[in-house]
């Protein structure tokens, strides 16, 4: 599968079906693996932050998350042809897990959101085996145990929904303390998933508009959004 790299960042070239049966695959090799899902944003975080950007090189898929990084990709060789958001793919996994052994562990978000996001996610996609839940607050004595738990339920799928790039930075340097085989930075799926946070209507996701419908439900969100014109503008300059 190819690569495309777009201000530095190495993205796969995958759908979301091949990125789905490519992530299932890795629940059953051996070793661990590590999915980031960028957005824009992100991209824009790690050309500053050297650690992030580390973790986006060495991680086992990169996929998309975004019409921002689907839309830079015309500037390179090797296009990206779809988003693969990180909600989206872990739907995808859900579904062709759902009836497997494969188990599965959420943390992150507000104290009952990761809860309510597995209730919910148990009811949807029958069957999907959730073996812990913890959300994403936590002292440094908490985070042992929370480990500690992990590594006790050895959870096959660990998501984990802290925002970027904190989830990013945490998958990276605990995976291996925990034993899980795949871990995701999901960002703020578990709101959505818990039904806390409604995802933008279908038209807006078709029109590419996502973020725009983003922007005037959560305003708070405008001061990060501004990360967005620059990535417009540097892509066009360095890619072109
Ligand atoms: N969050 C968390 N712990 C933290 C900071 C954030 O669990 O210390 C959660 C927060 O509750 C939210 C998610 O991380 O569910 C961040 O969502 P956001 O939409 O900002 O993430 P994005 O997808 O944009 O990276």
């Amino acid at each position: 599968m190819g690569k495309t790299y777009i201000l530095g960042v190495p993205f796969d070239t995958y759908k979301m079906n091949e990125a789905a049966d490519r992530a299932v695959e890795m629940l059953g090799e051996n070793g661990q693996h590590i999915i980031c899902t960028p957005n824009p944003e992100i991209v824009m975080e790690a050309q500053n932050d050297r650690e992030l950007m580390g973790i986006l090189k060495a991680a086992d898929m990169v996929t998309p998350d975004g019409v921002g990084v689907v839309w830079a990709s015309k500037y390179s060789k090797t296009k990206l042809t779809e988003r693969v958001s990180g909600y989206d793919l872990v739907l995808n996994i859900f579904e062709r897990i759902k009836d497997t052994e494969y188990t599965v562990y959420f943390f992150g978000g507000a104290p009952g959101v990761a809860d309510k996001a597995a209730e919910m996610m148990k009811e949807k996609y029958h069957g999907l085996k959730v073996v812990g839940v913890h959300n994403g607050y936590f002292d440094e004595k908490e985070e042992r145990n929370l480990i500690a738990e992990m590594k006790r339920v050895q959870p096959d799928l660990l998501l984990v929904g802290l925002g970027s790039p904190k989830q990013e930075k945490w998958i990276y340097n605990n995976l291996r303390l925990t034993g899980a085989k795949l871990a995701i930075g999901i960002g703020g799926s578990f709101d959505v998933m818990s039904g806390n946070l409604k995802r933008a209507p279908k038209i807006f996701c078709r029109l590419g508009l996502e973020w725009f419908y983003r922007l005037i439900t959560q305003p708070t969100r405008f001061k990060r959004m501004l990360k967005l014109p620059k990535f417009v503008f540097k892509v066009r300059k360095e890619m072109r």
